[in-house]
């Protein structure tokens, strides 16, 4: 009898049997139907000796009900999911999950209705229909995506139809890309650069794994040097995914990428329409994607034909995923390209201290571009003392960044603040009643945002309008902003230079890509003379005219407990440093900070990347961090805090005694409440020899919680929050 192994996406459940019925076919990957009591779930055909479960009699099995109209996960994906699972504690289901990330999709091609505007006005104008006309122009879509793209009821939209202002069109969902040409305008490299171009294109060819360290100062032309690789992939009919730390510098990269190769890739990510992503999502399948470029989840897709992988910026710490499955996508890209027997490109100016190991180690070969392209030098940096260039009161900018901000504006040029804090201020008090806005989710305070008039707190997204007065003691205009946010330097700046155009960069005002497209086309264009932003714009951004940076606080990033704070400042910086001077302007960059003997802010100041690389890696080997030990991290939560703490204080006395092994903890979180729920953590630090993740498993399975606890476990955790 034809029988098949199931892996079902539903993380409680372990692998089933069924049996097939002989007008259906099923091979390893293969997407299916299947009967669960008097429910249906979807499931993966899988390899049984690789999903071991209690063997079911002929007798009792049940047959799968369907086929899905999709072509099976490929066997390097498959491999993918396994080790995946393995390596971060996760169900198979879960991470399964990721690769089947459109229901859409799976229920195969054909042809739907989309609509658009035909440019007929309607006689009748309701300030909806003109909001709906507005939002829409440009968008094609169902009626369903193209309310909530413009924020109307669909009965508006179908009144629209009606009256002839919209049409109908029929798609079909299979439609291919236009292809991109790999010969379009390809650009003369230096001959540094095409050393390493040469390098990957050859790597390309040979269909071997391969995993390259590419280290190039920002502005040394990465991103021309992996096109080329790119470019060949596409020539040699293969795919090639590219994955960016944000969606906020995909459009940029879009451009780019078309004026390179005549089309704009394919993009996935979270926020694109459903629509959308079937389409992607079945190109990827079929092969007809021929370059996708997307955030992290872009990893998992069932790409047919994969024949190269690029992480750009792959030190960025947004690339590890902290809710759902906790991974870190640059390590599993490179598990796909051992999988998928491809190379894999990380390209960074700032490598992550465990990426450097690896090359040094020689499991990544390391290609360098030490100089900027062209007559871009790298820009000068020093150092502002903040305990002797004092700002006036209230005010965070200190003379020599004031006085170099007003030679930019009298040369026409353009200045960049960076601060990494959204909003307008981190914490509001009440002057009367000291009384401090908390979030009622969260141990966090309510970050004041001017701009939308409300009070945010960052973790949970929890908003109140701004109060007139204190809700407290109920005082009037009592109510004081404390330190600096962007939009609060952005004020100081209008203050100083009236004249000044300036522009916010975050996430909220940056918050889709015809926000991002207007923004840079206002930045290239010169109609900005100071951007004011958070990490959003320390990376990608190539804008000439821009001339000087400033850091705002050099310290903030150095406060908290995170074991690679000093890295991830030092990333940062350097980021942020990278955009002066890209163009033939020189470029200077001025950081102010309280601490300028800290090491890192002396390695930034002299220039000496070395210097810091050597410091860090000293105090990793010293604390056994990575990447000379390992660590990982048990979260447990729940709605109830006795309950969240007997569960965690259980884990610990359960912890085994081990060698090679260290546990520390529990201990309530940074942030003990996090979207209503109460979190404790223990950590363990380990030598590289131990089994960590099979003593993890050993150590947990056996246990038993309250039905409100949740357990997460984060191998090579980052954020501790
Ligand atoms: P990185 O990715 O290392 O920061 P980019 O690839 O963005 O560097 O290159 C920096 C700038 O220099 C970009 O505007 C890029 O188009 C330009 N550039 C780099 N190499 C070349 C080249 N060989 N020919 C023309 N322009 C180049
Ligand atoms: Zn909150």
């Amino acid at each position: 009898m034809n029988r098949v192994r199931l892996l079902v996406l539903n993380a409680a459940l372990g692998p089933l049997d069924y049996r097939v019925p002989d007008d259906l076919h099923v091979e390893p990957g293969s997407i299916v139907v299947a009967p669960l009591g008097p429910r249906q779930v979807l499931g993966i055909a899988w390899e049984s000796e690789r999903l071991p479960g209690a063997e079911v009699p002929d007798a009792r099995l049940r047959p799968i009900l369907d086929v899905l109209p999709v072509p099976p996960l490929p066997a390097p994906l498959r491999r993918l999911i396994e080790w995946t699972a393995e390596y971060y504690c996760a169900a198979m289901a879960s991470v399964a999950r990721m690769s089947l990330s459109s229901s859409a999709a799976l229920r195969g091609g054909g042809t739907i209705t989309e609509y658009r505007l035909t440019g007929v006005m309607p006689s009748r104008l309701t300030p909806q229909r003109d909001a709906a006309i507005s939002a829409l122009d440009g968008e094609q879509g169902t009626i369903r995506e193209l309310a909530d793209l413009a924020g109307v009821s669909e009965a508006v939209l179908r009144g629209l139809v009606n009256a002839g202002v919209m049409e109908p069109v029929v798609v079909d969902i299979d439609r291919a890309y236009p292809p991109a040409d790999p010969n379009h305008a390809a650009p003369t490299l230096s001959d540094l650069q095409t050393g390493v171009a040469d390098r990957f294109v050859e790597a390309v060819k040979a269909r071997k794994f391969a995993p390259f360290l590419l280290d190039g100062v920002t502005g040394s032309g990465k991103t021309e040097t992996y096109f080329e690789a790119v470019a060949e992939a596409i020539r040699m009919g293969r795919q090639v995914l590219v994955l960016l730390p944000e969606i906020a510098l995909t459009e940029n990269f879009l451009k780019r990428f078309e004026s390179r190769f005549g089309v704009p890739p394919v993009v996935w990510h979270s926020s694109q329409k459903q629509s959308e992503r079937r389409r992607a999502w079945r190109q990827v399948a079929e092969g007809g994607a021929q370059v996708v470029v997307g955030a992290r989840s872009a990893l998992f897709l069932p790409y047919a034909n994969l024949g190269l992988i690029i992480v750009d910026e792959a030190h960025e710490v947004s690339f590890k995923q902290d809710d759902g499955v906790r991974y870190n996508a640059r390590d599993v890209a490179v598990m796909r390209g051992r999988f998928e027997q491809i190379p894999v490109v990380l390209a960074s100016a700032t490598p992550a201290l465990e990426s450097l190991q690896m090359a040094e180690a020689g499991v990544y070969e390391k290609v360098d571009l030490p100089s900027r392209f062209g007559e871009a030098s790298l820009p000068e940096i020093a150092v502002v003392d903040l305990r002797e260039q004092v700002p006036p009161r209230g005010r965070w900018l200190a003379p020599p960044l004031v006085a170099g901000i007003e030679e930019r504006l009298a040369r026409g040029e353009q200045s960049l603040l960076f601060l990494n804090r959204r909003g307008y201020a981190p914490l509001t008090l009440c002057r009367n009643c000291g009384f401090r806005f908390q979030c009622p989710n969260c141990s966090a305070w309510l970050v004041e945002h001017r701009l939308s008039k409300r009070l945010a707190c960052h973790h949970c997204g929890h908003e109140v309008p701004s109060p007139s007065q204190c809700p407290e003691c109920g005082e009037a205009d009592c109510l004081t902003a404390c330190g600096p946010g962007v939009e609060r330097i952005a004020d100081e700046v209008a203050q100083i230079f009236p004249d000044a155009r300036t522009a916010v960069v975050t996430s909220d005002t940056l918050s889709n890509p015809e926000k991002i497209a207007a923004f840079v086309d206002a930045a290239e264009s010169g109609a900005i003379d100071v951007i004011v932003g958070t990490q959003l714009v320390t990376k990608g951004y190539h804008f000439p005219e821009l001339t000087l940076v400033g850091v705002v606080d050099a310290d903030l990033g150095l406060e908290g407990g995170d074991l690679r704070a000093a890295e991830r400042s030092y990333q940062q910086i350097a980021q942020v440093a990278g955009r002066a001077g890209r163009a033939s302007k020189p470029g200077e960059v001025l950081i102010q900070t309280r601490h300028p003997d800290a090491p890192v802010i002396a390695a930034l100041a002299a220039g000496d990347r070395d210097a810091f690389y050597a410091a860090e890696t000293d105090a990793r080997r010293h604390a056994g961090a990575p990447p000379f030990g390992r660590w990982a991290a048990i979260i447990v939560s729940s709605e109830d805090e006795a309950e969240a703490r007997e569960a965690a204080q259980n884990i610990g006395r359960a912890a085994p005694r081990l060698d090679d092994l260290a546990v520390f903890g529990p201990a309530p979180a940074p942030l003990s409440l996090l979207r209503g729920r109460y979190r404790y953590r223990l950590l363990i630090n380990a030598r590289r020899s131990a089994a960590l993740q099979q003593t993890i498993r050993e150590w947990l399975d056996p246990m038993e919680f309250a039905p409100g606890v949740r357990i997460g476990v984060d191998i090579d955790p980052y954020s501790f929050v």
